[in-house]
């Protein structure tokens, strides 16, 4: 498997970098079409007196068709790519996952299984929201 690097964070609905131990993570979240018309990507609402997205809004709208969803219910179908270096056997690899969120030690993260030892690693899911 060959994942898509995002070239510009406005792809991402999420992008973080973490270090996991001795082995470290690389994960993100592209933005999807909008489900209805499917011509444009979700984004969140724009502020009408700024034009600048509204980081904080609870919904996605679709700038073509205005087409609504509820903030969780839409990064519940999204898909999360993760690069990854394992901390326990040190294999380099790439998977993609739900973005569901998952509770992890307290924590909500997303987690998978190293492809190689099976070990589960957890990105907590502290990502950062992205600025523009
Ligand atoms: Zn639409
Ligand atoms: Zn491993």
């Amino acid at each position: 498997m060959s994942l898509r690097f995002p070239e510009s964070m406005d792809e991402c609905v999420y992008f973080t970098r973490r270090a996991i131990g001795n082995g470290k993570a690389v994960a993100w979240v592209f933005r999807e079409e909008c489900p209805e018309c499917k011509k444009a990507l979700m984004s969140k609402p724009k502020d009408e007196k700024t034009g600048k997205p509204k980081i904080r809004a609870s919904e996605y709208v679709c700038p073509e068709c205005n087409y609504t969803v509820e903030k969780k219910e839409y990064e519940d179908t999204l898909t999360c790519s993760i690069q990854y270096t394992c901390p326990e056997c040190m294999n380099s690899g790439e998977v993609q996952v739900p973005f569901m969120r998952k509770s992890y030690k307290g924590a909500k993260a997303v987690i998978f299984n190293c492809e190689k030892c099976d070990a589960k690693i957890a990105v907590t899911k502290k990502m950062k929201a992205l600025k523009k």
